[in-house]
């Protein structure tokens, strides 16, 4: 069977050591059969254990094989639409409950460390940078908006705040959300599967759900073996293809590419980001980066509609980096690597029950490192039978993009571009 490695990014070279996954082989039972052990799949994974469940895991590649151990490592609140968005679209006590939740995903990664005593390099504080008046208008009335749901870790920051900071001078302003941070993903990923392990859960790498049959007491087939499950969650993201077919067609896969310095040494290191913060400017296209514990600058941006992988990632993200960092130019890149993260038409998530028993969460849409977090909890507590929380997500609407799969790529790329031509011109 194929063994499928990870792509050769800064976080594989820089792994916590990790036991062996073996393959399923034969048919086993469990509670609660889990389809991809990205943070989605590890998060239920654990709160489902905490909770007495008994639970597997079977997953294509390895644990943390796709967007959750490829990802900029940043630590970001809400989800990629904000509430003042989902106020508009769905009713209040709906708005509200979701408003309450916006912030809870940081709060259970913290948790989860600190529990599990997982070594990833988390830091605290994240930079919102504003490169227009018009983006420094939209962060001052989302720090209004966040506080009405209870946060209060926020900074506005004009130009001269923001150049303490980070040393770009393209910035005119931001916010600092101290509740925000970064994490070395993959080894929070790692982390999370020897917590699951720790507590009696088992992980099958390289086993990918080829078929699910459906019914009463569904089964999760793979190549070489079978799950029987009293309930399934499918958290396959944008790696999952057809496996259920009805989620396809109201989300596309997109790739987005990152790229790691050679180290930068301590000095100029902290010449650019002297607090260590991460950055994520504030452009629908967007740039985020943030400093590794071993000094190097990752650097993220660019999205590639329907996931196909570019030629060469450094020549399109070395110039956005250098844009923001000139002194950077005598540098080298040592890693490039692209993840796909999946899109929805709202950019809301994507979460449902198919039938009694199937379950799913998906489409965080570029900014997945918390929601997918509070996504286990969520849907943990709807089979212990407290689904008000996931009510509220899962009545979220969700419309197929236009044109179906084969304008999807189309449709978004012309939507990329209008929104990038927005950010150009600044309105
Ligand atoms: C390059 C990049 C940078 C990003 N940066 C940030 C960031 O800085 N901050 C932020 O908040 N978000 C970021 N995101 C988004 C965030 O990483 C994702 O939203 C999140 O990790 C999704 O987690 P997941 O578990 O749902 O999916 P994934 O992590 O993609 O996991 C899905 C897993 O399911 C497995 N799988 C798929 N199909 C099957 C099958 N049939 N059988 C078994 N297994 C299967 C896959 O192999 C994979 O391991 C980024 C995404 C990318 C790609």
């Amino acid at each position: 069977m194929a063994n499928t490695p990870y792509p050769q990014s800064y976080y594989a070279a820089s792994a916590n050591p990790v036991p062996p996954r073996p393959a399923l082989q034969g048919e086993v039972q469990t509670d609660v059969c889990i389809i991809g052990a990205g943070y989605t799949g590890l998060s239920s994974a654990l709160f489902l254990l905490e909770n007495g469940f008994k639970v597997s895991v079977v997953e294509a590649a390895k644990v943390g094989f796709g967007a959750s151990g490829r990802n900029g490592g940043q630590i970001v609140n809400s989800y990629s639409r904000d509430i003042d968005v989902i106020e508009r679209t769905v009713g209040a006590h709906q708005a509200q409950l979701l408003g309450e939740m916006a912030f809870e995903g940081g709060r259970i990664i913290r948790e989860r460390v600190a529990k599990y005593n997982i070594q990833c390099d988390l830091k605290d504080g994240g930079v919102f940078a504003a490169l227009t008046s018009k983006q420094m208008g939209h962060l001052e009335s989302q720090k209004r908006l966040w506080e009405r749901f209870g946060h209060n870790q926020l900074e506005l920051m004009d130009r001269q705040r923001i150049r303490e900071v980070v040393a770009c001078d393209n910035y005119i302003g931001g916010m600092l959300d101290m509740s925000g941070g970064h994490i070395h993903p993959l080894n929070l990923a790692l982390g999370e599967a020897a917590a699951v392990e720790s507590l009696g859960g088992t992980i099958y790498e390289q086993t990918p759900a080829v078929r699910i049959e459906r019914g009463a007491n569904p089964v999760v087939h793979t190549p070489q073996g079978k799950v029987r499950a009293k309930f399934i969650i499918v958290a396959g993201n944008a790696y999952l293809g057809n496996l259920v077919p009805e989620l396809a067609a109201k989300s596309m896969p997109c790739g987005t590419q990152v790229i790691t310095t050679e180290p930068l040494g301590d000095e100029l290191a902290r010449t650019l980001l002297p607090q260590d913060y991460c950055v994520e400017d504030c452009n629908y296209l967007l740039d985020y980066y943030r400093l590794t514990s071993d000094k190097r600058l990752i650097f993220g941006g660019g999205v590639v509609y329907g996931a196909r992988d570019p030629a060469n990632i450094e020549a399109i993200i070395r110039p956005k980096m250098l844009k923001a960092f000139p002194q950077l130019k005598n540098v080298k890149i040592d890693y490039a690597w692209t993840g796909n993260f999946l899109l929805t038409l709202s950019r809301l998530p994507q979460v449902g029950r198919i039938g009694d028993n199937i379950y799913y969460s998906q489409g965080c849409s570029g900014h997945g490192v918390t929601y997918t977090h509070l996504a286990g909890k969520v849907l943990a507590e709807a089979m212990r039978g407290q689904a008000e929380r996931f009510d509220a997500f899962a009545g979220l609407p969700h419309y197929p993009f236009p044109g179906g799969q084969m304008l999807r790529v189309p449709f978004s790329a012309l939507g990329a571009w209008y929104y990038s031509l927005r950010d150009r011109l600044g309105f």
